[in-house]
Parts: structure tokens; C-alpha cells; sequence
């Protein structure tokens, strides 16, 4: 390539970069590709996942008015061909190739020389790039080289617009249509609802449009300027306390935000938008937006500074409306929660006798946020890729956690085939519901005890409900993540003390806080550039001794009149943390006793979660009184996969040879040395899985309160030879599927075919 072509290249790439959005930087392309090339038309076609067609999406030189009309089948004319074939395609005379296929909006009966690259990104084609020409013309080496560049950075912008919902946008009319979104599921289950979307504070792109009634745009208006002045008071309060701080000139910048705020280029302008009928988010995202690109766009490096501090601004001011406009109370019907990135404490928005599921585009199916909305029996779906958070308010969804699917606007004869899957799952629940008070053993009276998996008070009653033995796994961590600091010894003691009672006499095990990984508390932030491999579990409650003390203290306090408590210590590497951990719970323990409490020492276990626990089985079991595998992270930390991250989702299954290798080594080690083992990851909660670990001979499970009565009708339909024979059969295969294979064809033969995990696509 010429330095010339070069240097265009780079400078088309920054302009992509700097786009404020998809739409503009397909433009920008086309446009600058045909100067630079110098052809006659220029196309970008997008790959629709839903109506399996390829898209014109952007054009110079072909009739702009066919953009998004000019639909392919994705096997059809030669851009189908390049679809397919995944690679370049280059002719000199398309009209001679049996593959042209001649589509009158775009005139292409004038073109001859074609040139087309397939857009990839994740080994997946999201489009093609064509360039055409008049004239018959053979494109050299380089300039498939140079298109085949461009289209790497087109496939960034795409997938990032992906990640944001703007491609669904684009693709769909969203006020038009029904479409659908595939996502995974994360939990299981079928609802109808409201979408409700809920966003980070202060997070401008997640603002969503609303429409306001007449009749409410001077309150929209006054809460506007009421967020103004009280960013102006912020900014004035900030600038005298730093006055001894902070230099001069620093300080001047706060008067110059100060000027921003007044501005009347910016008020005007979110006040014309909310008279125009949308709500003062709304309006303030769009201005600030526009003003950001204005600045943006400047020459001047120093204008260009200043769109940072225009979204610093827009976003304090945002912070204050989202104060005072918080929708808690306006949830009066069953909604959908929906978010970029759904965090515990958002479960705290919304009514839970409203909430009928959850999606969210990020996330797996083995993010806390599925494991809390199984917890709930809320169907959930994760890692939506395209899920267009800014403008889904108030669509009717239908949420199948079963498939990972999302409904928009879904027609009549959807909803009605919807409805009748709920009714049959209201069915096949009321006939669980008939084992409850039947024993959890095996056909041969082998008894495996069955415990939840909880960490909200909203779970106490269908937890008892489910008949379960007990609680193998009390997350003390939910409780933190729905407040705004940390509780107090004896708050968090009144809430222990309530589970405690609840259940007794059945044991509550309660898990000392794992905190880090996707579960930050807002109040106690951690950055790192590797969470689960970092500052998490035990490995804070250490460092942090008086945060770690008090939830002792707290716990031990807590089983002062029900004597059935059991403690559990999350994330152990390393035998010192053990020693460490007991000298301290010994110490809180002497302190209580100290102060006048006669409490017993707690029985203590080990939850078994990282790769190098499996092999110190000897050296704990000596420390411990019983263990409990926690497969969830066992699984993500052996097979090298983040539980969260929806790139590698395929990847993660407990049912790994290599997972079910480990525990079966967990189980024979603790049995060895005489402590019992328990397994409280979310495996134990699925049939399948939860019969292997029984053919391995765990002493209990410990699932959400929903999967009990599944997992016990399992478990009812064999006998413990039949549950080992299996294992040893799933132990000598060597990949996931065929194991999975095996247990679902077991669950089938006994007729339980209803218990077999349905797939998610
Ligand atoms: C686990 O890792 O399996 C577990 C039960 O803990 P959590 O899912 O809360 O990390
Ligand atoms: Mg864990």
C-alpha cells in the first residue's frame, strides 16, 4: 500500500473511532472509501440474525432510499456468496458470475466490477463490505488488503453498537414489529410483564426515552432546574473546601463549570426537549450527547478537553434527577427488570410481588444475578447481546428462561402459546408439590439431605415451603448489597437471628461475606483488573479483621436460643488462611464469652471452590468439621472460564469431565478423613448433575428453594447402584456433552424427561 493509502486509512480508522455512533461511522466509511478507491458505490450490508437477511445499512453511490429496504436472503446474489464463503470475493464483471442476482432499487444493472469482504468479528460474519464499479475493473492486491482492514474496524464499531442495543435499533423499527432476542438462560421458567429498565446511577447512555403527558412537563421542568442548582451548590461547597488545597487556577475551574451550568445554550435546550414531551433524563442525555459530539468534533485540542467536563456535568446532574425520580413506587403492575448490567441492589427497586423476570445484557448463566433470580424463582435471561435497554420501556415481553429468548412486542398467537407453557409449568409444580412431605432418598432408602441455598428474607418462605432440611448456604453478602454501607454487629445479628429461628431446628449454615469478584458492595469499592482472581472472599475478611470480627461476633451472637448454627469460611487457597480465620473466630468467640454469653464454639467448615483446596483435602479436614464444594467457582477457576463472561459461556459446565474428576476426589478425601461433604454450587440444584453427585456419595445438596422438590423426584426414581453406575459410565467419557447425554437419557427412561434442563440456544 502507498503511504498515501496509508495515511487515509489511518485517518478513516480514527474517524470510525471517534463516531458518536454506528450509523455515523458507516457513513463516514462508505463516503471516504469511495474517494479514497475511487469507485462508484460503496455498501455496507448488516447480517439480521432474526429474519436471516442481509441488510443494505449504509450507501454512497447506490439510492440512498433503498437503505433498509434492499433485503437478501443470506444464500442469495454474490454478497450471499461472500457470506458464505467468509472471504474476499473479487470480480471483474459481477453480470458474467452465475451468482449475480440483479435488484432494481440499487441500479445495479450499470455496475461490472465488484469487490466484497466479509465483516468478522468472533469468527462470525456480521456483514459485507462492497465496493462496485461502472466499468468491468479487477481490484488489485492492495486494495483488498485495504478494504479487508477496514472491515476489521467496521466489525469493532458493530459489535460495540451491539453491546449498547443501538444495532437492534437500527435493524428493527422498535415501534413497530415484534422481534425477538436471543440471549442464555439463567434461570429457568416462563413470564409475561412490562419491561422496566433500570440503570446504573448515573449513567447517561442508559438513560431510556419517555414520553411525558402535557400535564407533567413543568414538574419535569422544575426538577431540571431544581438537579441544577443543586449541582451549582455542590460546585460551590467543592471549590471553598479545596480553597487550602488546591491551586488557583485549579479552583477557577470549578467557577467554570459553574458558567456551563448557567449556560443558556444547554438549559434551553433540555427544557425545549421536555416541552417537546420527553422526561428530563431523557432530555438531558440527548443535549448533553449532542454537545459532547459538538466539542468533540473541534479542532482546538482544548475544546476537545472540554467534552469531558461537559459529560462530568451531565453527569452530576443526572445523579440528582435520578434522586428524586427513582420509580420505586410507579411499579403497580408484574414487570420485567431490564438492564446493561442488573447488580443485586436493583432487586431493591422493584416490588418483589411485581417482579415476574429479569434480563439483562450482560452476564452468564452463572452470574450472581441468575443464581439470585433462580433464587426467587424468577426466569431470567443473560447476556443479551443487542438488547436495546434505551428504548424497550413499557414493551410488553414474554421471557422464556428456558430457551434464553426475549419476546418484544410478541403477537396474540405467541402470548397464547406462552400462556398455555405457564400453565403447564403450574401443573407440573402442583404435582412436585406433592412430594414435599416425602423423604429425599433413593429407591433403595439411601437418604440425601436436601438444603437451600438462600441469602434474602423474601426466601424464608418458599425455602420452608419446599421441605428442604435446611439451609447448606446462607450468602451473607445479599444483605450487604442492597443497603448503602456496612450494618452494624447488632443489625446484621437481629437479621441472623431471624433465619436462625425460622428454620430451626434445622441447620443454618451461614457463609462468611464473599465480597469481590461481580459482587461489590457500592460502598466498598474494589478495582481490579482481574476480579475473581483477586481480592475476594477470605482474602478481604482477612485484611479487613474488624469487618471480619464483627460479622463473628454478630453471627456467634445470633445463636444465642437456637443452638443450629454451623459457619462457613468461601474462596480458601491456602491452609494459613484457615489457621488465621479460626485464631480470629476463637477470638470473637473468648470476647462474647468474656462479656457474659455462654455460646457454644460454632461448627465450622471449608467451602471447596478453588483448584488448590482439592488438593489439601488432608491438611484442612483436619481444621474443619465438614466441607461444602462450591462447583460454581470450582468450575470457572478449573476450567479457566469466567463464570461472567458470556464470550466463553459455551465453555462452562460443571459437567466437565474434569469438574466431576475433582469432586469425586473432594468427596472420597473428606470421607477418608470422616467429615461430611456437601455440594451448594448451582449443579446441585439440576437433576442431571445432582444425580452423579450422588452416585459419588455427598452426604447433602444445598440448591435454590425451586430445584428441591425437582432434584428430590430425581433422586426418588433410582436406586444409589443405578446413581453409581452411571457416574462410573460419565467418569470414562471424555467430553461434556456425552456425559450430559447419559444423564438426560437416564432422566428420560424413568419418564422424568420433565426434569431434563432444557438448552439454551
Ligand atoms: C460456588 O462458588 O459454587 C458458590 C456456591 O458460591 P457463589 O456462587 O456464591 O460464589
Ligand atoms: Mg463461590
Amino acid at each position: 500500500m502507498t503511504t498515501d493509502i496509508l495515511s487515509t486509512l489511518r485517518n478513516i480508522i480514527q474517524d470510525v473511532n471517534d463516531a458518536s455512533g454506528l450509523e455515523q461511522a458507516l457513513n463516514i466509511t462508505v463516503k471516504r472509501i469511495k474517494q479514497v478507491m475511487q469507485v462508484d458505490a460503496v455498501s455496507v450490508y448488516f447480517r439480521d440474525n432474526t429474519l436471516q437477511q442481509l441488510i443494505l445499512m449504509a450507501t454512497d453511490g447506490l439510492n440512498q432510499n433503498a437503505i433498509g429496504k434492499i433485503r437478501f436472503n443470506l444464500d442469495q446474489g454474490l454478497i450471499g456468496l461472500v457470506l458464505k464463503q467468509a472471504e474476499p470475493i473479487n470480480i471483474e464483471d459481477a453480470h458474467e458470475h452465475p451468482d449475480y442476482h440483479f435488484v432494481t432499487e440499487t441500479d445495479e444493472i450499470s455496475f461490472h466490477g465488484f469487490l466484497g469482504v466479509p465483516i468478522i468479528q468472533h469468527r462470525q460474519v456480521l456483514g459485507i463490505l462492497v465496493v462496485r464499479q461502472t466499468r468491468r475493473r479487477r481490484f488489485s492486491a492492495n486494495d483488498e488488503t485495504y478494504l479487508v482492514t477496514l472491515a476489521a474496524q467496521l466489525a469493532g464499531a458493530i459489535s460495540h453498537a451491539k453491546k449498547m442495543g443501538e444495532l437492534t435499533s437500527l435493524l428493527k423499527n422498535i415501534d413497530g414489529q415484534s422481534f425477538h432476542l436471543s440471549g442464555i438462560s439463567g434461570s429457568s421458567g416462563v413470564a409475561i410483564g412490562e419491561a422496566h429498565v433500570v440503570y446504573p446511577p448515573a449513567s447517561l447512555s442508559a438513560v431510556p426515552d419517555k414520553q411525558i403527558a402535557p400535564a407533567e412537563v413543568d414538574e419535569q421542568i422544575r426538577e431540571f432546574t431544581n438537579a441544577l442548582s443543586s449541582v451549582e451548590k455542590e460546585f460551590k461547597d467543592l471549590s471553598q473546601r479545596m480553597a487550602g488545597v488546591l491551586s488557583k487556577e485549579d479552583i477557577a475551574l470549578f467557577d467554570v463549570f459553574a458558567l456551563m451550568l448557567r449556560s443558556d445554550t444547554l438549559t434551553e435546550a433540555v427544557i425545549a426537549r421536555i416541552k417537546a414531551g420527553q422526561w428530563a433524563q431523557g432530555a438531558l442525555r440527548e443535549t448533553i450527547t449532542e454537545h459532547v459530539k459538538k466539542f468533540t468534533d473541534m479542532e482546538d485540542a482544548y475544546f476537545r478537553e472540554r467534552a469531558v467536563d461537559i459529560k462530568d456535568l451531565g453527569l452530576r446532574i443526572l445523579m440528582h434527577l435520578q434522586k428524586s425520580q427513582r420509580e420505586i413506587k410507579q411499579v403497580k403492575g408484574p414487570v420485567i427488570m431490564v438492564a446493561e448490567e442488573i447488580t443485586v441492589s436493583h432487586f431493591a427497586e422493584v416490588p418483589l410481588e411485581y417482579l415476574m423476570a429479569v434480563i439483562s445484557s450482560k452476564g452468564s448463566a452463572s452470574s450472581h444475578v441468575s443464581i439470585l433470580a433462580n433464587a426467587l424463582g424468577l426466569p431470567s435471561v443473560v447476556g443479551v447481546d443487542d438488547l436495546p435497554v434505551s428504548r424497550i420501556q413499557g414493551q410488553q415481553l414474554i421471557v422464556d428462561g428456558y430457551q434464553g429468548q426475549v419476546y418484544v412486542k410478541p403477537s396474540a398467537a405467541l402470548l397464547e402459546e406462552f400462556y398455555r407453557l405457564m400453565d403447564a409449568d403450574k401443573i407440573h409444580n402442583s404435582e412436585l408439590s406433592e412430594l414435599v412431605d416425602k423423604p429425599s432418598e433413593t429407591l433403595d432408602g439411601v437418604h440425601i439431605a436436601l438444603h437451600v441455598n438462600t441469602g434474602l428474607l423474601e426466601d424464608i418462605s418458599p425455602s420452608l415451603k419446599s421441605g428442604a432440611e435446611g439451609v447448606g448456604l446462607y450468602r451473607t453478602e445479599i444483605p450487604f448489597l442492597i443497603r448503602d454501607g456496612f450494618p452494624g454487629e447488632d443489625e446484621q445479628a437481629k437479621t441472623y437471628r431471624q433465619i436462625l429461628k425460622s428454620f430451626s431446628p434445622r441447620p443454618v449454615t451461614f457463609r462468611t461475606l464473599d465480597i469481590g469478584g461481580d459482587k461489590a458492595l457500592p460502598y466498598f469499592p474494589i478495582e481490579e483488573e482481574n476480579p475473581f482472581l483477586g481480592w475476594r472472599g477470605i482474602r478481604i475478611m482477612l485484611d479487613h479483621p474488624e469487618l471480619f470480627l464483627t460479622q463473628i461476633r454478630a453471627i456467634l451472637k445470633s445463636n444465642v436460643y437456637q443452638n443450629n448454627l454451623r459457619l462457613m469460611l468461601p474462596m480458601v487457597s491456602d491452609v494459613a488462611e484457615v489457621d488465621e480465620a479460626v485464631a480470629l473466630i476463637r477470638r470473637a468467640h473468648q470476647e462474647l464469652n468474656d462479656e457474659g454469653l455462654s455460646l457454644p464454639f460454632p461448627v465450622l467448615g471449608l467451602m471447596i471452590e478453588v483448584p488448590s483446596a482439592v488438593y489439601q483435602m488432608r491438611a484442612l479436614a483436619k481444621r474443619v468439621d465438614f466441607f461444602s464444594i462450591g462447583s460454581n467457582d470450582l468450575t470457572q477457576y478449573l476450567l479457566a472460564v469466567d463464570r461472567n463472561n458470556k464470550q466463553v459461556a459455551a465453555l462452562y459446565n460443571s459437567m466437565h469431565p474434569a469438574v466431576l474428576h475433582a469432586i469425586r476426589e473432594v468427596v472420597n478425601s473428606a470421607h477418608l478423613y470422616n467429615k461430611p461433604v456437601s455440594v451448594c454450587g448451582e449443579m446441585a440444584g439440576d437433576p442431571a448433575s445432582a444425580l452423579a453427585l450422588v452416585g459419588m456419595g455427598v452426604d447433602s445438596l444445598s440448591m435454590s428453594a425451586g430445584s428441591v422438590l425437582k432434584v428430590k423426584m430425581a433422586i426418588r426414581l433410582f436406586t444409589k447402584a443405578d446413581t453409581e453406575a452411571l457416574l462410573k459410565e460419565a467418569l470414562a467419557m471424555e467430553n461434556v456433552a456425552d456425559i450430559r447425554l447419559l444423564f438426560d437419557r437416564a432422566l428420560e427412561q424413568v419418564g422424568a424427561s420433565s426434569l431434563i434442563k432444557k438448552k439454551s440456544q
